[in-house]
């Protein structure tokens, strides 16, 4: 199922204020809060809906990154495998837990839900390439999590019989008001743990190391996060996992530098490549190419490889460049006959510097690159 706009999911135009999207947000809860459509699947769903809108509209670098790139720019709906997005992950809990002030009084988290228990999300960094940033990539890491052990048993929680929740009943200027607690015995959960393998917590975790398989979803780039639902640590006595968060890094790469969509790398060639000519291969995102050096190359002259940078950031379908830095290099061991061979070369003056002021000066260069 394709995923609805956020601002047509709200009701809102694009350019609607923080507060607008805050009202929007309102009205919809309200509308489709649980509380007031019991058993209502369709309700709910639009409840999940207009919550996860919120989540990123309400945030301005989530805006803006969903402003940009639409529901791709989200980290996962574009890889299609195995992520939640941002907002996918998000159960009932989270919305109330997050948004619950939101409802301003008339409705709260509590009602007649049962709290069920949550595992904490896991946060896990992975380093790629430019390459597998650009084509998106699969990896498998391996992560030391929370499981819940094996043999754990468990027993109803004495203090609340299973429901998670105590109910407190207090009497105020309005009357008796009666208010509901996630139990504190159980954590909501409904069930303490009972036999405890050893090695494991109180709760019936222990920490073990899982392999995980991690689609990388083509254009990451550094810094953006995918949300693996279900694979962070494990809850208590059978809650639902957390969920594991990949923060992406850009690896560095050694020989090839990002400037924006375009790409640099230096090139070095001998003096005789530079006063001959020659071919090189030289490495460029996808494989390898073959660039022509001209005879007569001087050092620091700069190529330029059209198409042969990144992908453009606002998905234009336009690419950047390579620009290639070539630097000439000046042999620093010479055998006797070579040095012979120079020393005739300067006394007789054939190989003097001859510049004709057409060269390209540094600053010439600079500006060729942003043509
Ligand atoms: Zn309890």
């Amino acid at each position: 199922m394709s995923k609805r706009d956020y601002y047509e999911v709200l009701e809102i135009s694009k350019s609607a204020s923080a507060d607008e999207i805050k009202k929007a947000y309102r009205k919809m809860a309200i509308k489709y809060h649980p509380d007031k459509n019991p058993g209502d699947k369709n309700a709910e769903e639009k409840f999940k809906e207009a919550a996860e809108a919120y989540e990123v509209l309400s945030d301005s670098n989530k805006k803006a990154r969903y402003d940009q790139y639409g529901h791709a720019g989200m980290g996962g709906a574009a890889g299609g495998g195995g992520f939640g997005g941002f907002g996918g992950g998000m159960n009932m809990e989270d919305i109330f837990s997050q948004f619950g002030d939101i409802f301003g009084g008339g409705f709260g988290g509590g009602g007649q839900r049962q709290q069920q228990s949550r595992g904490s999300n896991l946060r896990v960094r992975i380093k790629l390439n430019l390459e597998e940033m650009i084509s998106g990539t699969q990896k498998t890491i391996k992560v030391k999590k929370m499981k819940l052990a094996q043999g754990v048993t468990s027993k109803t929680c004495p203090t609340c019989h299973g429901s998670g929740v105590q109910v407190k009943v207090m009497n105020t200027m309005f009357g008796q008001m009666q208010t509901q607690t996630t139990c504190g015995t159980c954590q909501g959960v409904g069930k303490v743990a009972d036999k405890i393998p050893s090695g494991a917590n109180a709760q019936g975790l222990i920490k073990e190391e899982e392999e995980i398989t991690i689609n990388i979803p083509a254009g990451a780039r550094d810094g953006i996060q995918l949300n693996v639902r279900g694979k962070g640590n494990d809850a208590p006595l059978g809650g639902t996992p957390g969920d594991l968060l990949v923060v992406v890094e850009e690896e560095v790469d050694k020989t090839i530098k990002r400037e924006g969509d375009n790409l640099h790398q230096e090139l070095y060639i001998s003096f005789a490549e530079a006063a001959l000519g020659t071919t090189k291969e030289i490495n460029v995102v996808g494989g390898k190419v073959k660039i022509k050096v001209d005879e007569g190359t001087q050092s620091g002259k700069i190529l330029r490889l059209a198409g042969k940078g990144l992908p453009n950031i606002e998905g234009y379908g336009g690419k950047g460049d390579m620009f290639v830095h070539i630097n000439v290099w000046t042999p620093q061991k010479l055998t006797k006959e070579q040095k012979e061979f120079f020393k005739s070369q300067m006394e007789n003056g054939d190989m003097n510097a001859e510049p004709t002021g057409k060269e390209k000066t540094f600053f010439d260069k600079v500006k060729d690159m942003f043509n």
